[in-house]
């Protein structure tokens, strides 16, 4: 198995090279985008040329970070690079297949993300399954080894860090994210304003599809699983684009006796998307979604899974139940 390489080693790489690639993943969250965006700007300081890549591009609502607009979809033709960050990527299909077919070969592949279901990809890694956020990884790379930490940056990785530990409120929150918080503000993070642009901040459109997801929820499992799902009909009918799904399911999570929250969202290529949260830590929901070819974290897990709604629902509510039922919660 490739082990990890030292953070000291990324750093020659980022000094020696000149032409960098930075990728995340798909439907990209906080901490996919922060991190993207924050490498990149760390690299134009370096005087690197840099080209910052995301498969479905910027989603709006982290528009309003400083240099975002760094952050574009993949061209139309193959270009070529000495380096590809790959960041808060577990799995190199997860960048994007648009993506992907576009890097000419040749690269340096460099992976830091902090998913235990990391594939181990790429030719210099850094995972860190106990960092609750790649943003806290690239904080760590960029504070040790004297690159480039700038406003703009700070901005980035407190955007990635919060969003991947709930606001700081998530188990995996260590003493060492809030020393790193209060570093990031120290930087010039404007905690008011940046809390309210990343929380406080929804298109109306946004709580009209909560409603209608409320309206379909379902228990199962003895009331501790709560689900709901979404048609690509909803979506539709109410106008609504991907990113507005992200952070629903935390609505459902919060309900008191839940332990499994789930989400299923029917994709147009006929797929389902499936988004899982455990509140507890002996109901593993990497494990879950796993065996439906997906991943993540023991707490927040992920796959894409085949056959219609309905279906996959049954299934994943009867692979849950499985698990909380051999556990007996
Ligand atoms: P989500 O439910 O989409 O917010 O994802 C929760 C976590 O699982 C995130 O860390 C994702 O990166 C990860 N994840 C989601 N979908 C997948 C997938 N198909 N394969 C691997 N990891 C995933």
């Amino acid at each position: 198995m490739n082990s990890n390489a030292t953070l000291a080693s990324i750093a020659a790489a980022l000094h020696d090279k000149q032409r960098f690639l930075v990728l995340s993943h798909f439907r990209p969250d906080g901490d996919a985008i922060g991190c993207a965006l924050a490498m990149g700007l760390c690299l134009k300081e370096l005087g690197k040329e840099v080209q910052v890549w995301n498969e479905d591009g910027l989603p709006q609502r982290f528009a309003f970070l400083q240099e975002a607009a760094l952050i574009t979809k993949p061209p139309q033709n193959p270009e070529a690079f000495d380096v590809v960050l790959i960041l808060d990527t577990a799995v190199r299909n997860r960048a994007g297949a648009q993506c992907l077919q576009n890097i000419s070969p040749g690269a340096l592949w460099i992976n830091i993300d902090h998913h235990v279901s990391n594939d181990r990809l790429g030719d210099l890694l850094y995972i860190d399954t106990s960092a609750p956020a790649a943003g806290q990884i690239l904080f760590e790379l960029f504070h040790q080894c004297g690159l480039p930490l700038t406003a703009p940056m700070a901005n980035a990785l407190y955007a990635a860090i919060s969003t991947d530990t709930g606001s700081f409120q998530y188990p995996n929150t260590t003493a060492r994210t809030y020393e790193i918080a209060a570093e990031l503000v120290r930087l010039g993070v404007n905690i008011g304003a940046i809390n309210q642009a990343l929380y406080e901040t929804s298109p109306r459109r946004r709580l009209e599809l909560l409603r209608a997801l409320l309206n379909v929820l379902r228990f199962s499992s003895q009331e501790r699983v709560a689900s709901f799902a979404l048609s690509t009909q909803i979506a539709r009918e109410l106008g609504t684009i991907p990113d507005d799904t992200e952070g629903l399911i935390d609505t459902i999570r919060s309900i008191e006796g839940v332990v499994v929250a789930a989400f299923f969202e029917e994709l147009e290529d006929g797929l389902v998307r499936l988004s899982l949260r455990s509140k507890d830590a002996r109901i593993d929901v990497c494990a879950i979604c796993a065996e439906f070819g997906g991943g993540g974290h023991k707490l927040a897990s992920g796959a894409r899974v085949g056959g219609s709604l309905a279906d996959v629902q049954d299934r994943v509510l009867a692979a849950i139940d499985r698990h909380m039922s051999a556990l007996a919660v």
